[in-house]
């Protein structure tokens, strides 16, 4: 079942005070300058909403990259992040704090770490869900010394990420792939037992084929795209699954599978997606992703994608529009349907 909903920015008394808003502004860099801001645009709802209810200030803080050495400094400095906020939102009210994992005191939770983050603040806002499963000092720490509340975007993630956990409407298909079994266990078997079907691609239709790890029998390609060699350009031709011929490899899921799973996704109620169903990189093995992202637009019911790469899919494929929710957390979102509390959300108080 999904948790009680933290208790919700929109019920803050800001006008006049100071507020510390803890946000995922972790985005990718390119020749110092910010190559994707889809990450800062979906933290400025809650900005915006501080900024029209009269807050004084607004200090936003967020960690970018993994910064380790002296030398890291320079790369993960927020001076590009910084300057593009700024170009987003021009108000002299806000202003975007150095990057929270400089302070090696961060990803321990480490108490005067926070003091420092919290001084001189009234209340805590926290819209970071892509960090909300890391007990940090920005995300729990000062949450524990100011009053806290949930930004907008972390409730809208709650939200549509608790609809899978809660009582959905079935069919119920769960899409997975992608070359890591592992990363994506815990979903598949937690969500896994309660969908319809469990249809699964890419290399990881290998593994479970060699071995169901699950307690349930997921549906599985019958014919793939198989390559002569791990290339671009390799020698190709679709054959059955279980006729893949010595030292070739399955790089997609071929025709018919795709016609299987696109009917399956197109007629469900309820689907999650996470994972490729493919070498979706390149072209020549993208198909089955991209009649999966298809299928997912088709489909009149709920539709939610996670994971780095099933995002992209549906961006390239050009169907973002029509997917009902693509989730910003990549680990927090794979920790939320495992079933797990995560560390920043429970260090928020309850909605009344
Ligand atoms: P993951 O991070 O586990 O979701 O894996 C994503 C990666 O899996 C993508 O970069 C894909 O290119 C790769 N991938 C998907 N299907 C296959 C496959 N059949 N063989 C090799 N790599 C694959």
């Amino acid at each position: 079942m999904s948790s009680p909903l933290p208790r919700s920015v929109d019920t803050a008394d800001v006008d006049g005070r100071t507020i510390l808003l803890r946000a995922d502004l972790n985005v990718p860099l390119e020749g110092g300058r910010v190559a994707d801001d889809t990450r800062i645009r979906a933290s400025l709802p809650t900005l915006r909403l501080l900024l029209d209810r009269g807050a004084r200030e607004v200090r936003v803080c967020s960690h970018l990259g993994r910064p380790k050495s002296e030398e890291d400094r320079a790369r993960y400095a927020m001076e590009p992040v910084r300057a593009r906020l700024r170009e987003l939102v021009p108000d002299e009210r806000v202003t975007v704090l150095e990057n929270t994992r400089f302070n090696p005191g961060e990803t321990k939770n480490d108490t005067d770490f926070a003091r420092r983050l919290a001084d001189g603040c009234d209340l805590y806002v926290d819209d970071a869900f892509g960090s909300a499963h890391r007990a940090h000092s920005s995300t729990v720490g000062v949450a524990e010394l100011l009053p806290a509340y949930a930004g907008l975007l972390l409730l809208d993630e709650l939200r549509n990420l608790g609809r899978l956990l809660g009582d959905i409407e079935r069919p119920f298909v769960l899409v997975s792939g992608g070359a890591k079994v592992e990363d994506k266990l815990g979903v598949l078997q937690h969500l896994g037992s309660r969908a319809d079907s469990v249809l699964i691609g890419g290399k990881m239709a290998e593994d479970v084929r060699g071995e169901n790890p699950f307690d349930f029998d997921p549906v599985l390609p019958t014919d793939v795209v198989a390559a002569s060699a791990f290339a671009e350009d390799a020698e190709s031709r679709v054959t059955p699954f279980d006729a893949l011929p010595d030292g070739w490899l399955g790089l997609d899921i071929g025709p018919e599978s795709r016609v299987v799973f696109a009917r399956a996704i197109t007629q469900a109620q309820t689907v999650f997606w996470n994972g490729p169903m493919g070498v979706f990189e390149w072209p020549r093995f993208a198909e089955g992703t991209v009649a999966v992202a298809r299928a997912l637009a088709e489909c009149a019911g709920f539709t939610v994608v996670g994971g780095g790469d099933s995002v992209r899919a549906v961006h390239e494929a050009g169907v973002a529009e029509q997917v009902s929710w693509i989730s910003t957390g990549g680990g927090a979102s794979l920790e939320l349907l495992e079933g797990k509390e995560l560390p920043g959300v429970a260090a928020i108080p309850v909605a009344a």
